[in-house]
């Protein structure tokens, strides 16, 4: 039998760092990524028969859990019709009808193959639609990884955007403006200095990518307001809260309304799914209809939409949500109550089924408060939980993902070893 460590030493000669995406890596935790041979329900099971119960899902998508007999069904129905036509298929519709009947001022939608792909064209709509180039989003909220949008604040107030990442031109990074989350008055002085130039602010309603965050009361309000005031169009990147924290996504949660919203991850049930929807007179600017160019070659694949269409069936049955919530809410409370119990600067919150835990007293409230955590011990917690069949997000600034296929079982597990990881964590 082969091992996660030579299976790591193999790809690393081929894959860059081993991985194909960079959090896989395990950098933030050290050791060895696991190398997943299998997964069902809420386990995956490494190349070397370890069994864990899975808190990443896929990063989100796997909210029925792993290999669920209906997607899989689907999938292999679909599959045996073709693998990808490049021509229009029935389920495209299908899965845009359900997205529009959940989502009120969804009117077109357009799907993409990734995340990603939905932010990036969700922008370009924006600036063709306003004739505007400056864009505002928040530190710390992540959506994907087009060149606009791998921008950090600069220097100084009001500083235009660096680029986070080599690569990306200074040129460009100038068009994007960083603002900070839950603090409307930073965004508000983007407005009075650039309001005129500002095509659309984009936010995750429920940031899930500096960990959870939750907004305070009023600001994402705040933000509808300050973009109908200046003709700027209101982007809900909602790739990651979409179908887990409601079915009607943050928006719901939250009850703000946004111009155009970019989905993905549950929408693909595993499959490589992005999507972004509006009213039909900003989509509607979108090729064929209008002058902003989109394309993909396997967008509105086959087997793609199948697999979305049985996840949406699944969570839209009654009480779905309602099951997730309070299974979740176990789970969250357990941890709680054993930070408590030992005197542990620790927390957890979630919405629905997506999921923080912090090394900190309280839940954080913004990017800075995040950075506060104490990362060793995060470390030290992270693997003796996987040392103990518990596989986490390999960072602490992720957030956590919870699956109607993680019962009572695997909740009294987690929290068995959760009490030990954490007196391990804090004992160092
Ligand atoms: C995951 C994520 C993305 C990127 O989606 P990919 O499918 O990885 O390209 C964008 N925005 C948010 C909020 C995400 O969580």
């Amino acid at each position: 039998m082969t091992s996660n460590n030579a299976e790591f030493e193999r790809a690393k000669r081929v894959l860059v760092g081993g991985v194909n995406s960079a959090v896989r890596a395990f950098r933030a935790v050290g050791g060895t990524p696991r190398f997943i041979a299998r997964a069902e329900g809420a386990y995956m099971w490494d190349v070397e028969g370890e069994r864990y119960v899975d808190y990443v899902g896929s990063w989100g998508p796997m909210i029925v859990g792993h290999n669920h007999p209906q997607v899989l069904e689907r999938v292999r129905a679909a599959a045996a019709d073709g693998l990808s036509f490049g021509a229009p298929n029935v389920m495209e519709t299908d899965l845009a009808e359900r997205i529009c009947a959940l989502f009120p001022q969804v009117e077109r939608v357009r799907f993409t193959s990734s995340g990603t792909e939905a932010a990036m064209s969700a922008l370009r709509l924006a600036r063709g639609f306003t004739g505007r180039d400056k864009i505002v989003k928040f530190e710390g909220c992540y959506h994907g990884t087009a060149d606009s949008l791998l921008v950090k604040a600069g220097s100084g107030a009001l500083a235009f955007g660096t680029p986070s990442s080599a690569g990306v031109p200074g040129d460009l990074a100038r068009h994007t403006l960083v603002a900070s989350f839950n603090d409307l008055a930073s965004v508000q002085a983007l407005f009075d200095a650039h309001g005129e130039d500002i095509a659309c602010v984009m936010i995750e309603p429920l940031p899930g990518n500096m960990n959870l965050i939750k907004p305070a009361p009023g600001f994402l309000q705040g933000l509808r307001t300050l973009c109908t005031q200046h003709g700027a169009l209101l982007i809900f990147d909602e790739v990651m809260s979409g179908f887990r924290v409601a079915l009607g996504g943050a928006q719901q949660v939250v009850g703000v309304t946004p111009d155009l919203s970019a989905f993905g991850k549950v929408i693909g049930g595993g499959m490589p799914v992005g999507a972004i929807g509006g009213p039909a007179d900003v989509m509607e600017r979108m090729a064929p209809l209008g002058p902003v160019y989109q394309a993909g070659t396997l967008s509105g694949n086959p087997i793609a939409m199948s697999a979305g269409i049985a996840t949406l069936e699944l969570i839209s049955a009654p009480g779905f949500f309602q099951d997730l919530e309070a299974r979740c809410a176990r789970l969250i409370d357990g941890l709680n109550r054993i930070a408590a119990d030992r005197g542990v600067a620790f927390c957890a919150q979630h919405v629905g089924g997506m999921c923080g835990m912090y090394f900190l007293e309280t839940p954080p409230d913004s990017y800075g408060a995040v950075m506060q955590q104490d990362v060793e011990r995060f470390k030290r917690f992270f693997h003796a939980m996987l040392d103990g069949g518990i596989y986490l997000p390999p960072s602490p600034v992720e957030a956590f993902f919870f699956s109607s296929a993680h019962g009572d079982a695997e909740i009294d597990l987690t929290l068995e070893q959760a009490d030990r990881a954490m007196r391990q964590a804090v004992a160092a």
